[in-house]
């Protein structure tokens, strides 16, 4: 038979079964403020990762022969609660058959449902803002409200890294978790962060988001809500390096791919990234 491209994340070849990793896209920008197009983000990430080589010659390992699928999209909602309640459903299922749940956004809201799955004991996300208001333009699952879900779901381990933006309340708020602002990075550097990260993930489940407006809107510009002076692509896959083997679940969101592909590129790298950091380095941690 002749091969047939087709417009999932590249290499994500197994059955589900079979795989370990299973990636899924919300395509959901319902509640986006600033400027909408994050519900294009996961067709642009899956489109760029096939801009890659297989071969991933930190790791010596070929994408490829990970045990890997992709489910496509969930046909979302309109409503914020309906996404959320979908992503739990999705992601409670991935858990319970035992495999990590890679998710690709869609706005940040998304993780909401996805960390209430997972009910990990830490949750580290990389993220320009806060995103612990309570409320925002009348709703609980705004993507300014992520984190403050988060917390009020009972996750006792909160760790913000690049943050630079929120109201005086949520920085107020942040004092009750452990904030690394992108200022603090700059200047201590991250192998100094991410030592003390280390320390505080130890041996617990941890969830890891990644809002790609941690990053500096110079260098990935494809974003709902532009935030300059962050993180560089490097600061993010040193995290990830750290963090990856001991996550149980994991998501991008908040590409809004209206750019020159730079945005969605770096998001599919890192995607790899996690895989590949976990498949090497999680038995190591866990045995
Ligand atoms: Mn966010
Ligand atoms: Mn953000």
């Amino acid at each position: 038979m002749q091969n047939f491209k087709n417009h999932l994340f590249a290499d994500c070849d197994s059955g589900y079964d079979d795989a370990r990793y299973v990636v899924f896209g919300v395509p959901y920008d319902g509640t986006t403020t600033f400027r909408p197009g994050t519900r294009e983000g996961p067709r642009a990430i899956r489109e760029f990762s096939w801009n890659f080589e297989t071969y991933m010659p930190s790791y010596g390992l070929n994408f490829s022969d990970i045990p890997i699928t992709d489910l496509g999209d969930i046909d979302t909602g309109v409503m914020p609660e309906d996404v959320v309640a979908d992503v739990f459903s999705a992601g409670q299922e991935i858990i319970r058959d035992v495999k990590i749940p890679v998710m690709l956004g869609g706005e940040h809201s998304i993780t909401t449902g996805a960390v209430r799955a997972v009910q990990p004991d830490c949750y580290v996300v990389c993220d320009a803002h806060l995103d612990l208001r309570d409320e925002f333009r009348g709703t609980h699952y705004n993507h300014a409200c992520t984190t403050r879900r988060v917390l009020e779901d009972g996750i006792k381990d909160i760790i913000i890294v690049g943050g630079r933006s929120g109201t005086k309340d949520q920085f107020e708020l942040a004092k009750s978790l452990t904030l690394y602002t992108a200022d603090e990075i700059h200047k201590r550097g991250m192998d100094s962060v991410m030592n003390e990260i280390k320390d505080t993930i130890g041996k617990k489940r941890v969830y890891l988001s990644i809002d790609a407006d941690a990053i500096d809107c110079c260098l990935t510009p494809g974003l709902g809500t532009p935030e300059p002076f962050g993180l560089t692509p490097q600061d993010i896959r040193d995290l990830i390096r750290v963090v990856a083997p001991h996550a149980v679940a994991f998501d991008y969101v908040e590409v809004s791919p209206f750019d020159h592909g730079q945005t969605a590129t770096v998001a599919a790298q890192l995607v790899r990234e996690f895989v590949a950091a976990h498949v090497k380095f999680s038995q190591k941690i866990n045995s």
